[in-house]
């Protein structure tokens, strides 16, 4: 093979190689290594001796160079000619290196070329032996920034199956949570969190995959994902949600056109709301009654209570004198919540598939149901058959039937106070 043909074979070996004219080259070995490599940057404070590092990890480095060129007398009698050139391999690296190409010419004096890159870019795939390597800032910028760019290639060219609409899809498409690793199609968690927070369930804004360890997402990812007036709402219900965590120096008012929430003394049962200056008992969350009254706190039996929602104005006037008109109020709505529940719960039991008739149980979970036995999604609701690229869209659509219904049904404590959020 003359010299010509051997530079012409490693450009159909190799799309990626430049060739410069017939006898060189060059080519970009790509570094990715198996192990995380540590990227130390180590900085002398400006008093005294202190040093600080900076340490970070990462798995692609910026690629090593290699310029050939074969002159005469390659290959029987003259080696080829090699420039090898990385900004993060130390120059004892870089020469042994040049060391070991050179010996596989001088093992067989013939065509080496090709031998030479394969060994480099093997060696390239342990990241060159390095497994740390000592920077100044601007060679740490310039290796997180490869690392980033080709972290972010390598995602959006694999395809990943996404457990929210049981599809294949591409990286480019996909969000990878910061926090645990899982892959979603990012549609699905647009549809997912965009449901979650227009209907005030902040604390179910985590990763949606059920054996997840570290649920919680990070801010960064939830800012490609949602708007900034959806950001500024979560922001706000989960200020509200620590406040209210904390019964003992927070307090919502009891009017229902404020509902602020105050802040108050705890030895004080005396609160005035700060935003319509309404006095009133933290205790019973009636009007003011002064220090020395006691507060009417037992509730009402359910006769009562039946009484009250079934008669007719004299009737309610008279109770409400005797336990308050917003405490009234409050128990007839509980009541009547509870009495929808009851029914709700009832319905449950003889519920099936709407596409494959196959009888289903929810035992835990939203309303977006999905068929153990034709995958199909359906709506535990009104058993409508759900969209099976945005299944969550039927509780986010002010016509449908069960918009904001999503997590109805549930029992738990928190989604009563969540409740009382979004009513709010
Ligand atoms: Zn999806
Ligand atoms: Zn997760
Ligand atoms: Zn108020
Ligand atoms: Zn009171
Ligand atoms: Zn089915
Ligand atoms: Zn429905």
């Amino acid at each position: 093979m003359s010299r010509e043909e051997e530079v012409e074979v490693l450009e159909s070996i190799y799309p990626e190689l430049k060739r410069i004219d017939s006898f060189s080259g060059s080519i970009e070995i790509s570094v990715v290594s198996d192990q995380p490599v540590k990227i130390v940057l180590t900085v002398t404070a400006d008093k005294g001796d202190d040093k600080k590092s900076t340490v970070d990890q990462v798995d692609h480095l910026p690629p090593l160079d290699l310029y050939f060129s074969v002159p005469k007398g390659y290959p029987e009698r003259v080696p080829p000619e090699l420039i090898l050139t990385c900004p993060w391999l130390p120059d004892g690296v870089l020469n042994t290196l040049h060391e070991n190409c050179i010996d596989l010419w001088k093992d067989c004096r013939c065509e080496c070329l090709y031998s030479i890159i394969d060994e480099l870019q093997s060696k390239a795939r342990g990241g060159f032996g390095v497994s740390e390597i000592a920077v100044d800032s601007k060679l740490r910028d310039i290796i997180l920034t490869h690392n980033e760019r080709a972290t972010v290639r390598e995602f959006e060219s694999h395809s990943f199956h996404c457990a929210i609409c049981q599809r294949r899809k591409r990286g480019n498409v996909c969000t990878r949570l910061t926090n645990c690793g899982h892959v979603f199609c990012s549609e699905c968690l647009e549809d997912y969190y965009s449901a979650c927070v227009e209907q005030g369930y902040v604390s179910r804004v985590v990763c949606p995959a059920p054996e997840c360890k570290t649920p919680a997402v990070d801010f960064a990812d939830l800012k490609k994902l949602l708007s900034p007036d959806q950001l500024d709402r979560l922001d706000r219900l989960r200020k509200k949600q620590v406040l209210e965590s904390d019964p003992n120096t927070a307090i919502v008012c009891p009017r229902n056109f404020c509902q602020a929430l105050i802040r108050r003394n705890p030895d004080d049962n005396l609160v005035i709301c700060s935003d319509c200056q309404f006095a009133f008992c933290a205790v019973c969350k009636r009007s003011w009654h002064g220090y020395y009254e006691y507060c009417r706190i037992q509730e009402p039996p359910d006769e009562l209570i039946l009484e009250y929602i079934e008669g007719d104005e004299s009737t309610r006037a008279r109770i409400e004198t005797q336990w308050g008109r917003l405490n009234m109020k409050r128990y007839a709505t509980n009541y009547e919540n509870d009495k929808a529940f009851r029914e709700y719960m009832e319905k449950q039991n003889n519920r099936r598939c709407p596409k494959c008739y196959t009888p289903i149980e929810k035992s835990m979970g939203c309303n977006k149901m999905t068929c153990a036995i034709c995958h199909t999604f359906f709506c535990f609701i009104c058993l409508d058959i759900l969209s099976q690229d945005n299944p969550y869209r039927h509780y986010g659509d002010p016509r449908s039937g069960c918009y904001q219904r999503l997590f109805e049904g549930m029992e738990s404590n928190e989604l009563d106070v969540m409740d009382a959020l979004i009513e709010h």
